[in-house]
């Protein structure tokens, strides 16, 4: 709790101010394939403008379903964010 945020400006995250145990999608190097929301068993990741994969923080449960399926190996489960 007293650890301040990481510098992650290259990490979206949507709702929810619980970060641990979450999916972090690197948005510059994700291709927008879509393979990461089809496995997500909570629909917490999307692609909603077609350019990168954003997760909703409040719906996902860290089970890392998404970060096995990405072809491009750019989704982390953090663990000790916040
Ligand atoms: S870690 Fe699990 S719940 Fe979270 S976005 Fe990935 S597949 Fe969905
Ligand atoms: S599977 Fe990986 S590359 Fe494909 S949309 Fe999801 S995060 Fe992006």
């Amino acid at each position: 709790m007293s650890q301040k945020c990481r510098a992650r400006s290259d990490i979206i995250y949507l709702g929810g101010d619980d970060m641990k145990r979450k999916a972090n999608v690197n948005t510059e190097l994700c291709v927008a394939c879509g393979s990461c929301v089809k496995v997500c068993p909570r629909s917490a990741i999307s692609v909603p403008d077609g350019v990168f994969a954003v997760v909703d923080s409040a719906l996902c449960v860290g089970c890392g379903k998404c970060a096995k399926e990405c072809p491009a190996s750019i989704i982390e489960i953090g663990g000790d964010i916040k």
